[in-house]
């Protein structure tokens, strides 16, 4: 019953798409399985499900933990840290998806570690391999045991397979034979190495510590907890292998037009990250000030629904001069709270999590602020406990379009047809959602909130989109031929 040692990720919110992993590593610094611990728990919103760390010392080599549950849980205790030394670690937090369906398996928590005639490897990836199905198949065939169910474990067989001496180039065969998203943090004895796709679809940045140490981190935010300054991006296609206090810079594949997901401005990446030089806080601030151009609608109240809607209901009220207030208060605590809940509490929903400011919403015209919806189960929650306060009228406005299709490119989404906005037009969600008006920000209207002036239109989308647009800048070979039907070229 491994599962039941761990804490629910989400429990009472399943109607968000969730970011599934998060990796980190660092070099060139005593005991470097703590500053991993200390990244991990700084990217815990990547996934909370489970973690684990591998480290090397020249003598006592590679060492891992894996373990479910939060990293603050786990990663601190001085029993189990212990068992991790070295100047060199890499670790991954993970929320499951690709690999084991329903509670993960400790075979499937990462680091992945592979054994070579040339010394040993451990890698986290971050993304989703679009054609795993076909390299795990071709891969059995000739003769690979794999020990997991996790997509990523294909690269460490590719890499098994490949005739090159070192490990780095090794993984540049393994990574050109792979399809999809991905953002890897890799070791060796003596290296940290950093891959991001040719199309960059998941962050990925590097760091430096005072004292000479290196950092590769999903995101800026966790740099700033153990005192590493970002040094920059690694770039679309990029690997960067750290040795010996040196970073060097290879170009393993050939180049492409980068597609940043999107959809990491709107929700994923925490407020206080920078993204492609950009404060992420910023960003979803200018996306509410575009929705409040593009939707305006006269209103008492701009509120948001926490947390994530909050920065961009600053912005609509800012721009549209309603005055903002929390009339919705979250339950920063609830995740600890029913590691096994009953039907009873499971159908409390949505008020374990979130509960209204009467005194602020009563007989107001409230627009609520959030960051997408996607079965919109929550939102016609929220809306009955906004009117069950007594407000006036409830108007959506929503700080991304609407979401009708499924991401295969390391995010867990619900399948197309249990998407609100793959079945409905915008007016049949307003009736079916029961509330006054709704409105999402247009795709032009996120481009320029992300800093692209003439919106997306503006030559061809320089982000992935794919979850609003349906374009799919990698073909997901793997869901093709489980019947998925990609939308037709207009
Ligand atoms: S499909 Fe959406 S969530 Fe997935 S990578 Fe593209 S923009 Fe991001």
């Amino acid at each position: 019953m491994a599962h039941a040692l761990m804490p629910p990720a989400h429990p009472f919110d399943d109607d968000k798409l969730r970011e599934e992993c998060g990796v980190f590593g660092v070099v060139g610094v005593t005991d470097a399985a703590n500053f991993v611990a200390l990244g991990l728990h700084a990217l815990q919103h990547r996934g909370q499900e489970a973690g684990g760390i591998v480290s090397y010392h020249p003598d006592h080599g590679f060492n891992s933990a894996r373990r479910f549950g939060y990293v603050r849980d786990n990663f601190t205790k001085q029993s189990l840290m212990e068992t991790l030394p070295g100047a060199l670690a890499i670790g991954h937090v993970r929320y499951s998806t690709a690999g084991s369906k329903g509670p993960t398996a400790i075979r499937d928590v990462q680091p992945f570690f592979g054994e070579f005639s040339m010394g040993g490897a451990a890698i986290a990836h971050n993304g989703n391999i679009t054609n795993a199905d076909a390299l795990r198949r071709e891969l059995i065939e000739r003769g690979s045991i794999f020990q997991s169910s996790s997509d990523s474990e294909c690269i460490i067989h590719l890499m098994a397979r490949s005739l090159q001496r070192k490990v780095p180039d090794r993984m540049q065969d393994a990574l050109r034979r792979v399809e999809g998203a991905f953002s890897v943090v890799a070791m060796t004895r003596t290296k940290l190495i950093g891959v991001r796709d040719p199309l960059g679809v998941r962050p990925l940045v590097l760091g430096k510590l005072a004292d000479g140490g290196h950092v590769l981190s999903s995101e800026t935010c966790a740099l700033d907890i153990i005192g590493a300054t970002l040094v920059r991006e690694v770039e679309p296609g990029e690997m960067v292998v750290v040795e010996h206090g040196e970073v060097h810079s290879h170009r393993p594949f050939a180049p492409a037009k980068p597609r940043f997901c999107i959809f990491e401005h709107v929700y994923f990446s925490r407020p206080d990250s920078i993204l492609g030089g950009r404060s992420v806080y910023e960003t979803r601030r200018q996306i509410g000030v575009e929705l409040a151009r593009e939707a305006p609608v006269e209103g008492d109240l701009v509120c948001p629904v926490p947390d994530s809607g909050t920065p961009a209901a600053i912005g609509y009220a800012h721009e549209s001069g309603i005055p903002f207030g929390m009339g919705i208060i979250r339950n920063q605590y609830m995740g600890r709270t029913f590691i096994e809940p009953t039907e009873q509490i499971r159908n409390m929903g949505v008020r374990l999590k979130l509960n209204v400011n009467r005194a602020l919403i009563e007989g107001k015209r409230v627009i609520l602020v959030d960051d997408s919806v996607v079965r919109g189960t929550t939102s016609r929650k929220i809306k009955e406990m906004v009117l069950d306060a007594g407000a006036a009228e409830v108007h959506f406005r929503i700080a991304s379009p609407p979401t009708a299709w499924p991401c295969f490119y390391g995010v867990d989404t619900p399948q197309r047809e249990k998407l609100l906005a793959a079945t409905m037009s915008e007016d049949e969600m307003r009736e079916h959602l029961s509330v006054d008006s709704l409105k999402f920000v247009t795709l032009d209207g996120l481009y320029r909130a992300v800093g692209e002036a003439k919106g997306r239109d503006n030559g061809c989308p320089q982000y992935c989109d794919a979850c609003f647009s349906g374009e799919y800048p990698v073909i997901p070979a793997d869901m093709i031929e489980k019947g998925f039907e990609m939308k037709a070229a207009e």
